[in-house]
């Protein structure tokens, strides 16, 4: 309550900016209406790698994860990785921008309710190395998953799943990015009948996130769905 009195005090002190085009946010967001409708919106996706399906086929897996399955049970993007989605999160990551943060992390949870609701679900933001968390002070996937937590949702305790040192995912080519992330997580803990809600910022190829939920999954999660920011094209 005290962090709400906080918050609403701060809104009308400061009251917030687009910071796109600086006319007045909504409801505390740095985000005008019209703006808001003019970001790279994904829609119509396939369930198993999030990215565009044609406009006129039918809801469904794509043809790739009809041929070769995906561990996930279920991805979904809310933006193409295009401006200005893509400076905010290089601002988050790479210039400590945390308001860029939050701002994604609001947009996410106003869309990421889990396909399956039956059973309890947790959320677990992709975890960074240690040496990589260090080096940036914060992991950008928890810092945009907060705004869901606020909204009531379970953390899955983030010391059960570790991260072993691999080379940058986005300094390799796809072909090389899933034998490079193999054996990269170590999970300890039984997950029997959780879903697991998967949180990241950028899904390039998706081998991170298939092989976080493969982990899981031999670990008894009885599914893992993932939601990011934005999906490259
Ligand atoms: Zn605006
Ligand atoms: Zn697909």
């Amino acid at each position: 309550m005290v962090y709400n009195c906080l918050k609403k005090l701060r809104s009308i002190l400061y009251p917030s900016r687009c910071r796109l085009c600086l006319a007045p946010g909504r409801s505390a967001r740095e985000l005008c209406d019209d703006c808001h409708a003019e970001l790279p919106w994904l829609n119509h996706t396939c369930p198993g790698c999030a990215l565009p399906l044609p406009a006129d086929s039918a809801p469904g897996h794509c043809a790739q994860c009809q041929k070769r399955p995906p561990q996930l049970d279920h991805c979904a993007a809310v933006f193409a990785y295009r401006p200005p989605v893509d400076h905010w999160i290089q601002a988050m990551k790479f210039n400590q921008d945390l308001t860029a943060a939050r701002l994604l992390g609001e947009l996410l949870a106003e869309t990421a309710t889990p396909d399956a609701t039956a059973m309890p679900v947790s959320i677990l933001p992709v975890p960074l190395h240690r040496r990589r968390l260090a080096q940036r002070g914060y992991n950008q996937a928890r810092e945009i998953s907060r705004p869901l937590l606020e909204r009531g949702m379970a953390l899955a305790e983030g010391r059960f799943v570790r991260r072993r040192a691999t080379r940058a995912q986005s300094d390799l080519p796809a072909r090389l990015r899933r034998t490079n992330i193999r054996g990269a997580f170590s999970v300890a803990g039984q997950l029997e009948g959780r879903c697991i809600l998967l949180i990241d910022d950028v899904m390039t190829t998706g081998a991170t996130l298939n092989e976080l939920a493969r982990v899981l999954k031999r670990a008894g999660a009885a599914r893992v769905e993932a939601r990011v920011i934005a999906r490259t094209l």
